[in-house]
């Protein structure tokens, strides 16, 4: 698919962080907009989204001049008190296009220089794994959370298709807990998966964070429900999986081969 890019210097870069991210000082996007369009992403009824005409996961716009602008604020934010910082909210900081463009790695070398108290980075691409030199930089003060929703990948083409495969998304938890980063398998939203799921993720990580449409979306389920990918599951017959009970099914599988306190759900298992 061919993907709109625009290239926008911002006036800022640090948000501060609210609602479900209100135990960060700031959240930060490195893009606008997101190329991996997944079909469950609510960003898309955020006014991000809706003040575009282009349809959600068909445009990114790369933020320029970003690592300066960062630079200038977290200095300033770091003198007045504890920064902890949620990179992304509203974007995947590993878009495709960070292959070449380098803007979250820029932030991360400012990060190095300037480090914040804290930095959780949210992501689903194994590109991440290239930053492994930066990210130890930041020693204990960074944790990297994977998105795998599913071990399936055929529900991964269906629900994600532009996104990347599980199996590189294993691999690259694998390596940054070899690099000796702090890593978390992140479950959401669940999305119906086989029984290996649990005892696949064992082998990878010390730490799971499980979240659905219901607890997460910030409004009980209702704007997934605008989004209409109740009728996925229809298709795929899979409909008891979209259920507010249903992420038992793989939590209770996880406590099987986890303990509890190796387990987070929700908003729980991204605070800082
Ligand atoms: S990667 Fe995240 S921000 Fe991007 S479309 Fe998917 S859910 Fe939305």
């Amino acid at each position: 698919m061919n993907h709109e890019i625009q290239y926008k210097t911002p006036k800022t870069l640090l948000n501060k962080g609210t609602g479900y991210l209100n135990g960060y000082s700031h959240s930060l996007n490195p893009y606008t907009g997101c190329t991996y369009g997944c079909s469950y992403c609510y960003v898309r009824q955020m006014p991000v989204s809706l003040f575009r005409t282009e349809e959600w996961g068909t445009w990114v716009d790369v933020k320029q001049k970003a690592a300066a602008i960062l630079r200038k604020e977290l200095e300033k934010a770091t003198s007045i008190g504890p920064v902890s910082i949620f990179m992304s909210s509203s974007t995947d900081p590993y878009q495709p296009i960070e292959h070449k463009e380098q803007v979250t790695r820029a932030l991360l070398e400012v990060m190095v220089e300037t480090p914040p108290d804290f930095l959780f980075v949210q992501t689903r691409s194994p590109l991440v794994r290239r930053d492994i030199d930066l990210l130890l930089r930041l020693e204990d003060k960074v944790r990297v959370s994977m998105t795998v929703e599913t071990d399936r990948e055929d529900i991964r083409k269906k629900f994600t298709p532009s996104a990347p495969p599980i199996s590189a998304r294993f691999k690259t938890l694998q390596l940054l807990r070899e690099a000796g980063i702090p890593v978390q398998a992140t479950i959401a939203p669940v999305l119906p998966s086989s029984t290996s799921f649990p005892e696949i993720l064992r082998g990878l990580v010390d730490r799971v964070c499980i979240d659905d449409y219901f607890m997460g979306d910030g409004s009980g389920g209702k704007r997934t429900r605008r989004l209409g990918i109740y009728s996925l599951y229809e298709e795929l017959q899979l409909e008891d999986w979209y259920d507010p009970a249903a992420y038992h099914r793989v939590y209770d599988g996880l406590r099987s081969v986890f303990s509890e306190d190796e387990l987070f759900l929700s908003q729980k298992g991204f605070e800082p």
